[in-house]
Order: C-alpha cells, then sequence, then structure tokens
C-alpha cells in the first residue's frame, strides 16, 4: 500500500518545481527496494497528467567528443531562450566506474549552477533495460516540475544509444571532425537513427575538416531511408567552445517540433515508444516470475545440462517449462 500522505507531499513539491522534491521524488523512483514501489508507482501515477509537455533530445557522441561542453553550452543558450532544462543520463556503465561519468555536476558546472537547469546523474543499475526505466520515469517528474527542454545524455556504450534514442522526440548525435563511422569509433546503425548530426569542434584549425565532415555525412544521410518521416535528418558543423551554431542548433530543433507535430508524427512516435516500454515490462516481470517461481527454478540447472549436451532440443524444453509454469499459474 502506497503512503498517500507521502507521495500527495512529493507530487505537490514536484509540481510547485521545488528542487528538494524534485530531487527525493527522482530518489523514490529510483529506488530498487520493493517497499518504495507502490510510493513510486502512486507518484508516477499522480504526476502521469502534468508530464509530457516538454521537448525530449537525445545526445550521444564518442567519449571526447564534447558532449558534456556541448549540453552545458547548449543548455545555456535555450535557457537564455527562456527555456527550463533539465538533464538526465543513461549510463549502464557508471556501476563499474564506482560513479557516474555522465551527468557529472563538475562537467557542466556553470548550468549546473543555474537556476533553470536541473542535472541528474545517471542511476545506478545492473541493466540497461533497469537504468533506461528509471531514467525514462525520471523525465516524466522533471516535466510534471515545468521542465520543458529534456536531455537524456548516453555515452557509446553497449544498446545505450537506441535505447535512448527510444524515450526522445528527437536524437542528436555528436561527430567529431574527420573520418567516417568507423574512423570516429561510431557503431553500426547509429548514423542511420540520427535525426540531427551536429560536427563539433568547428573552430580554429579544425573548422575546415568539420565543414567538410558534415558535407561528406549530408551526402551520406541523404543515401538514407529516412527514419523518422516526414523529418529529413541534419547535419550542421557546431563549436562547443565558441558557441557557433548553437543558436542554428537550436532553431533546427524548434523547426523539427513544428513539423513533427503538425503531422501527429511525435504524438506517434511517443504512442509506439510507451508501447514498447509497456512490453518490455511484461516480458521483465513475466521472466522474473518464472525465474522466482520454486518449481521452474529447481529444473532450470538440470534442463540447461540437457539441452547443452543435445539430450534435448531447446523449443522442446522450453515448451515444457513455460507449459509447467502455466500449469502451476493456473492451479494455484
Ligand atoms: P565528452 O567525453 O563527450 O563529454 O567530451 P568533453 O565535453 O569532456 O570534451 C572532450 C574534450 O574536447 C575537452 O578537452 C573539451 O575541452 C574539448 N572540446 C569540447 N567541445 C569542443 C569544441 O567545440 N571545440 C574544441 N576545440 N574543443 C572542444
Amino acid at each position: 500500500m502506497a503512503d498517500s500522505g507521502r507521495v500527495e507531499a512529493l507530487a505537490r513539491g514536484v509540481r510547485a518545481g521545488e528542487r528538494r522534491a524534485l530531487a527525493r521524488a527522482i530518489t523514490l523512483v529510483e529506488s530498487s527496494r520493493d517497499e518504495d514501489r507502490p510510493d513510486a508507482e502512486a507518484l508516477l501515477a499522480a504526476l502521469l497528467p502534468d508530464s509530457g509537455r516538454s521537448i525530449r533530445l537525445g545526445i550521444s557522441g564518442v567519449p571526447g567528443v564534447g558532449k558534456s561542453t556541448f549540453i552545458e553550452a547548449f543548455g545555456l543558450h535555450v535557457i537564455g531562450r527562456g527555456h527550463r532544462v533539465a538533464v538526465l543520463a543513461v549510463d549502464p556503465s557508471s556501476k563499474v566506474s564506482g560513479g557516474s561519468i555522465l551527468g557529472d555536476k563538475t562537467r557542466m558546472e556553470m548550468l549546473s549552477r543555474h537556476p533553470h537547469a536541473f542535472i541528474r546523474p545517471s542511476p545506478a543499475g545492473r541493466t540497461l533495460g533497469g537504468v533506461a526505466r528509471r531514467t525514462r520515469e525520471a523525465m516524466l517528474l522533471v516535466e510534471a516540475a515545468g521542465f520543458d527542454v529534456v536531455i537524456v545524455e548516453t555515452v557509446g556504450v553497449g544498446q545505450s544509444e537506441t535505447t535512448v534514442a527510444e524515450m526522445v522526440d528527437l536524437f542528436l548525435l555528436l561527430l567529431l571532425p574527420g573520418g567516417g563511422d568507423e574512423l570516429q569509433g561510431l557503431k553500426k546503425g547509429i548514423v542511420e537513427i540520427a535525426d540531427l548530426l551536429l560536427v563539433n569542434k568547428a573552430d580554429g584549425d579544425l573548422a575546415p575538416a568539420a565543414k567538410r565532415t558534415a558535407a561528406d555525412y549530408r551526402g551520406a544521410v541523404r543515401m538514407l531511408r529516412p527514419s523518422n518521416p516526414p523529418w529529413k535528418p541534419e547535419v550542421e558543423p557546431v563549436s562547443a567552445v565558441t558557441g557557433e551554431g548553437l543558436a542554428a542548433a537550436w532553431g533546427t530543433v524548434e523547426r523539427y517540433r513544428t513539423l513533427m507535430d503538425g503531422a501527429g508524427a511525435l504524438a506517434r512516435r511517443r504512442g509506439a515508444q510507451a508501447r514498447s516500454a509497456l512490453w518490455t515490462e511484461i516480458e521483465s516481470g513475466l521472466l522474473a516470475a518464472f525465474r522466482q517461481d520454486p518449481a521452474i527454478a529447481d529444473r532450470i540447472a538440470e534442463t540447461e545440462r540437457l539441452v547443452t549436451g543435445g539430450r534435448q532440443t531447446p523449443a522442446a524444453a522450453g515448451r515444457d517449462l513455460v507449459g509447467r509454469f502455466l500449469g502451476r499459474k493456473s492451479a494455484g
């Protein structure tokens, strides 16, 4: 049972934009303790109607491309245009490194001190799915607190870019001047899912190379089938250090939103994302129940041995276990 007094007080604080309440609310939804879950769910349910009114941007790029420098400069620019900016992170490796390497406050000092910004490091978690769910929920909370631009940052680890692209309205990929995908250390398929590609460090000696790289990628993305119609991905040079191109990049985000909103495509994208998150929850919930069922747990090791040794087919063994599980559910 949820503690409704606690939940209502937190919800009020979040709606009023109180930072302390927001921080506590995020800590609550990030909690992995089972006893916190009812309050977390009740809080999210209470705040769901207040969420969703932001533009959600995902930002990715290889380490060293300038993500934190860019987010700081871009965030301050966007705040200057009258917005409130929240920065969240998806970094499933943060547990391994013993602390978050993303959304780290020392990396975005000016932005983190700004009253219209809110920076939250990546939640710790063992699985990308768990980290992603907590980030998705934190996003609802910062929206309810009145942040109308949400930036979800990710480092290029494992599947995290795709996971972030699946929770945002616009996926922005930062590139380095010079070289193609492989030289840049980009994973296959990542360019295909980007809505906006910015070649960073377009300043000083690197400016000509950045412009050339932008032109190359512009040619390359034109050859791709747009992944997010009616939008066609755009490529621009920027400098997070001089600020050159930041205003244009924000202008592109606004144009994107107008076009996609007008076509109903933004609502469709969010709907599809929510549906897919629902199925992820169903799959992980069912799998957890299956693994925790004592009758199944007892048999898993032996079944794995049979399958590994080629004495039973995976299909028959899987069907048998699932059948047992369902039989127990309907019996009990
Ligand atoms: P991240 O690992 O992607 O977060 O990258 P950082 O923001 O930490 O930046 C990596 C390095 O690139 C730092 O030394 C930055 O000062 C530098 N850097 C970032 N943006 C720019 C830029 O626009 N121009 C230049 N010349 N250097 C930059």
